[in-house]
C-alpha cells in the first residue's frame, strides 16, 4: 500500500446515544489497526477519545457499493485496493462527557450517528449530540442505523421513520440513513459508500502554518528510565492545518503556569519535533486527519498526566493569544436537551446572568469561567485556566442544570 492511502486524511466522529453500538461499529470497520498503535500511544489516546483507524477498500472489477470492504481479501479471493484511510473519533455516549464529546467535535470532519433500531428515537443523548453537531456546525453527517439484526421488517422501517422524523430540520436533516448490524457486519459495503460520498476529505492547504489541537500528552518513560533514556514529553491530538515535520520548531499555548514571587503567570512552551507518528507508524511529516503523537524536547514532567490536554501547538510565533478572560457573542438553545424526564431542573434555558459559573469548551480545552458581565445575547467571562483561542472561535456552553452540566448553547469569541 502506498503511504498516502494509509495515513489518516479525514476525522469521523463517532456519536449516539450509550449502547447503541459506536464502539461495535468502529471495531467492525477499522479490524486490528487500533492495536498496531504502540502500547503508549493506546494508553495515553484511546481511552478517553479513542481513536481507531480504518482504511477503506474496494474490489476490483466489483459494482458499487459491494466493492467496498475493509477485508483485504475479497470474496474472490483477490486482493482489494485501499481507497482511502479514515480515523474514527469514538466519542463516549455517557451522558457526564458530554464536554469530551464537544471537545472531539472541533476535531472532526464529519460523523457518524449511531442510532439503534431496537429503542424509540430518540434517546436523550441521541438527541444532546446532535444538537451538538448542529451548535458546531458539522454538516457531514451519516446516520447509520444499528441492531437491525435485532428487529423484525415492520419494526425496521418504523424506526426508519422515527430517524427521518427526528432529524427534520436538522443538520442531519438530508444525511442518508443506512441500516446496518455492526455486530453481524451487514451492509458495512452500503455504510463506507455513503461515508465515501458524504464525508470527503476537506480541501487543505499545506502551505498554511501548522496548528495542533492537544487531545492528550503524557510521559511515555518507564519508572527508574535512566537520564540518558529519558525521552521527550509526548503530545497527542490531532493538526487541523498546515503540516508538521520532525526537525520543526514547536510553540505550546497556553503553555505552563510559573508561580514568581507569589504572582502566577502561564508561559508559552518552545520545543522542537523530535518524532511523529501518524497512521501507526513513525513517518518524517504529519499532514491533518487522523491522531498524531508528536515527540518533543520538553522535559516529560511537563507533558505528564494529559497536563497539555486543550493546548494548541504549532509553528512558533503564529498561535493565537492566551486568554484569561474573553467576550463571546452567545446564541442560547430554547430548551435543555438530552434530559430524563425523572431528572431534576430547569428544562427552559434562562438568559446568562452575571456571577453564574459556565463550563466553556474551546478547541479541545474544557475550563470554568465566571460569567462578569452579562447582556443580551452577550457576555464577558474570566476563566479559571486560560485557552489559546482566536476571534472567531466557537465555544461550547454548559450551565449546571440540577445535577450535572448541561448544554446550553454555543459562543462566538469576538
Ligand atoms: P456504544 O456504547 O455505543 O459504544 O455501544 P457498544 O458498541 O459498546 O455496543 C453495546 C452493545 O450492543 C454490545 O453488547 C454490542 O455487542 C451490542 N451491539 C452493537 N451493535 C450490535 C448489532 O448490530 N447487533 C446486535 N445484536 N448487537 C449489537
Ligand atoms: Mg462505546
Amino acid at each position: 500500500m502506498t503511504e498516502a492511502n494509509t495515513q489518516p486524511e479525514v476525522n469521523i466522529g463517532l456519536v449516539g446515544h450509550v449502547d447503541h453500538g459506536k464502539t461495535t461499529l468502529v471495531q467492525a470497520l477499522s479490524g486490528s489497526w487500533t492495536d498496531q498503535h504502540s502500547e503508549e500511544m493506546k494508553r495515553g489516546i484511546s481511552i478517553r477519545l479513542g481513536y481507531a483507524d480504518a482504511t477503506f477498500r474496494r474490489c476490483p472489477g466489483v459494482d458499487e457499493p459491494e466493492c467496498y470492504t475493509v477485508d483485504e481479501e475479497c470474496e474472490d479471493g483477490s486482493e482489494s485496493e485501499p481507497i482511502r484511510t479514515v480515523s474514527f473519533v469514538d466519542a463516549p455516549g455517557h451522558e457526564t462527557l458530554m464536554a469530551t464529546m464537544l471537545s472531539g467535535a472541533s476535531i472532526m470532519d464529519g460523523a457518524v450517528l449511531v442510532v439503534s433500531a431496537t429503542e424509540d428515537v430518540p434517546q436523550a443523548q441521541t438527541e444532546e449530540h446532535l444538537m451538538a453537531l448542529d451548535l458546531i456546525g458539522i454538516e457531514n453527517i451519516v446516520i447509520a442505523q444499528n441492531k437491525v439484526d435485532l428487529v423484525g421488517r415492520d419494526r425496521a422501517v418504523d424506526n426508519y421513520e422515527q430517524i427521518q422524523e427526528f432529524v427534520e430540520g436538522t443538520v442531519a436533516e438530508d444525511a442518508p440513513i443506512v441500516p446496518v448490524s455492526a455486530q453481524q457486519e451487514v451492509n458495512l459495503d452500503l455504510l463506507i459508500d455513503a461515508i465515501e460520498s458524504e464525508i470527503p476529505t476537506p480541501d487543505r492547504d499545506p502551505g498554511e502554518s501548522a496548528r495542533m489541537y492537544a487531545a492528550r500528552s503524557f510521559d511515555i518513560n518507564r519508572p527508574g528510565a535512566t537520564a540518558e533514556d529519558l525521552k521527550g514529553g509526548v503530545v497527542g491530538g490531532s493538526l487541523v492545518s498546515g503540516e508538521l515535520s520532525v526537525g520543526d520548531g514547536l510553540e505550546i499555548r497556553p503553555g505552563r503556569e510559573v508561580d514568581e514571587e507569589g504572582q502566577t503567570e502561564w508561559r508559552p512552551l518552545e520545543t522542537t519535533v523530535r518524532s511523529l507518528q501518524a497512521g501507526n507508524r513513525d513517518v518524517d511529516t504529519a499532514h491533518p486527519g487522523g491522531l498524531l503523537g508528536v515527540g518533543t524536547g520538553l522535559d516529560p514532567s511537563l507533558t505528564k498526566g494529559d497536563a497539555l490536554a486543550g493546548q494548541v501547538a504549532g509553528e512558533p510565533g503564529t498561535l493565537p493569544p492566551t486568554r484569561e478572560e474573553f467576550e463571546m457573542k452567545v446564541d442560547l438553545l430554547d430548551r435543555v436537551v438530552g434530559k430524563e424526564d425523572d431528572e431534576s431542573g430547569e428544562s427552559d434555558i434562562e438568559e446568562i446572568s452575571t456571577g453564574e459559573p459556565l463550563m466553556l469548551t474551546v478547541g479541545t480545552a474544557t475550563t470554568v469561567g465566571a460569567v462578569t458581565s452579562a447582556r443580551d445575547g452577550e457576555c464577558e467571562v474570566s476563566l479559571k485556566r486560560p485557552v489559546c483561542a482566536e476571534e472567531g472561535a466557537q465555544i461550547a456552553i454548559n450551565r449546571r442544570v440540577g445535577a450535572r452540566w448541561r448544554l446550553i448553547g454555543v459562543g462566538t469569541l469576538t
